[in-house]
């Protein structure tokens, strides 16, 4: 099969949370599943062109027009390890791809509208064949509306996956016609109308119904969004498409994230390999005379992420004379502030570390240090984190919703609460801290159950299989 990605993100290059990691993972599981695979990606200024392989310049110029003008572009062909990444290059007088972040952006909606337009260009000078399409989130679903309505591209079906459900890509009609749609025709209950706000367009809506199939990254997430009755949930249009929405729970490329672990089951081995990664910590924070537990949390803070119980759970932490260590940022300057002053208030503790940006090798050395993850979510489509954690012998203390649900087992592999509420994140601390001094053989044995559940992409590349499969009858 020949299958087209068109995406936002791609891990370790240009990774701004978990869609970044699943483009990767998938891709690189279809490769070796024998699929002629490839990723379109803008060329981001902030790539990490170091970890790209072969970078080509494929075609020198090509234009796609916007607002009625002739903008120039470039494709590079390239690979990362051995996934073909195809990046457009937009020399945009706005400079769209030209700023230091993926999105956040006041012209989000316009730069990744054109984006997937520029896309769509080279598909139809190169005209081939294209059995899948694969489009990821707001950001790439106009793609089915392009192929339906602008383009005439020999595509067989056309595939949405959602990773988030909570952002859909408002817009207003004319953000259509700067592409060359018509913003008006679209702006219909059977189209793009967005439910709460009848003069905008809901690009993520339009997604759903001109896609032949649509995923989302797991099981419950599915039904949530098909039983949701919120008005700005989309649920009555997961109704509509529910014979054609399946919920594919997310692997872990595994080649991200290396353990160092020999053996999963091997106890003594993960604990050595914990025990060196915490003396690498204790060379950034003075940990080194503690027994634990350390908690952490390595999030984007974000409302989804529930800050007031990370928060809670910060504090509690620190009552219990825990260690707790926040990695994390937010593009909401009032959340960001919050926390610079929680920072402030507990330097002097030596019992809370707060780093308040984007560090990669950080999460890397945090996910094999620490000894629990915290997780308050209020939703979670799926939610790596806790994967990335067990898979490292790190056990999540979890809010009961979405991904979390169908990968972990309260008890077990880690801990699950119920209610979004302080009062719940507190008792669970408490809880997974008695329990990690008291019965140190069961924590262990939680441990090993974690470190060797299967989460490689196997599985869940199977059953993109199956529904390609499927799209391709309609
Ligand atoms: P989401 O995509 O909703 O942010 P996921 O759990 O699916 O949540 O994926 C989050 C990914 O982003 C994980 O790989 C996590 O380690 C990473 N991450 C989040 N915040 C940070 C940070 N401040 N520094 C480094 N990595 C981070």
């Amino acid at each position: 099969m020949k299958i087209v990605h068109i995406a936002t993100e791609f891990a370790p290059i240009a990774k701004a949370g978990g869609l970044g990691e699943v483009v990767t993972g998938l891709s690189r599981e279809q490769l070796l599943l024998h699929e002629d695979v490839e990723v379109f990606l803008p060329k981001y200024d902030l790539l990490d062109l170091k970890k790209i392989k072969r970078p080509q310049l494929e075609i020198a110029d090509f234009r796609c027009f916007e607002k009625g003008f002739s903008i120039p572009n470039a494709l590079w062909k390239s690979f990362y390890e051995e996934i073909p990444l195809q990046l457009i290059e937009v020399r945009h007088p706005s400079g769209y791809f030209h700023r230091n972040k993926i999105y956040g952006c006041d012209d989000d909606i316009a730069r990744f509208l054109y984006f997937t337009k520029a896309v769509f260009e080279v598909l139809q000078l190169r005209n081939e064949k294209i059995d899948v399409l694969h489009l990821h989130d707001w950001h790439t679903a106009i793609g089915a509306i392009l192929a339906k309505n602008l383009f005439k591209i020999p595509i067989r079906a056309i595939v949405l996956t959602i990773h988030n459900g909570a952002y859909q890509g408002r817009c207003a009609t004319w953000d259509l016609d700067n592409i060359g749609l018509d913003g008006k025709s679209f702006l219909t209950q059977e189209k793009m109308k967005d439910d709460v706000y009848p003069e905008t367009i809901n690009l993520l809506k339009g997604g759903i119904l001109y896609s032949d199939w649509v995923a989302t990254v797991s099981p419950t997430y599915r039904n949530e969004l098909l039983t949701s009755q919120e008005k700005d949930s989309l649920g009555p249009i997961y109704r509509k498409k529910q014979n054609h929405f399946t919920g594919i729970l997310n692997g872990l490329d595994l080649s991200l994230w290396k353990t160092g672990f020999q053996d999963p089951l091997n106890l003594a081995n993960i604990q050595h390999v914990k025990k060196k990664a915490r003396q690498e910590l204790s060379q950034k924070i003075p940990i080194a005379k503690e027994n634990g537990p350390i908690i952490g949390a390595i999030t984007r803070i974000a409302e989804q992420k529930g800050p007031e119980l990370i928060e809670e759970a910060l504090k509690e932490t620190v009552r219990q004379k825990g260690i707790f260590v926040l990695l994390g940022s937010s593009a909401t300057k009032s959340l960001q502030d919050h926390f610079e002053k929680l920072k402030k208030e507990y330097e002097k503790s030596q019992r809370a570390f707060l780093f308040l940006h984007y560090d990669e090798n950080l999460a890397h050395l945090l996910y094999r240090a620490i000894d629990f993850l915290v997780l308050p979510s209020r939703y979670e489509p799926c939610g790596l984190s806790q994967m990335i954690a067990m898979h490292h012998a790190t056990i999540p203390i979890a809010r009961k919703t979405g991904g979390h649900i169908d990968t972990i087992h309260d008890g077990i592999d880690g801990f699950l609460f119920s209610e979004y509420s302080q009062e719940a994140m507190r008792k669970e601390i408490e809880r997974a801290i008695l329990f990690f001094r008291n019965e140190k053989a069961l924590y262990e044995k939680m441990q090993m159950k974690a470190s060797s559940i299967d989460w490689s992409w196997k599985k869940a590349a199977l059953q993109y299989q199956e529904i390609y499969s499927k799209a391709f009858l309609i």
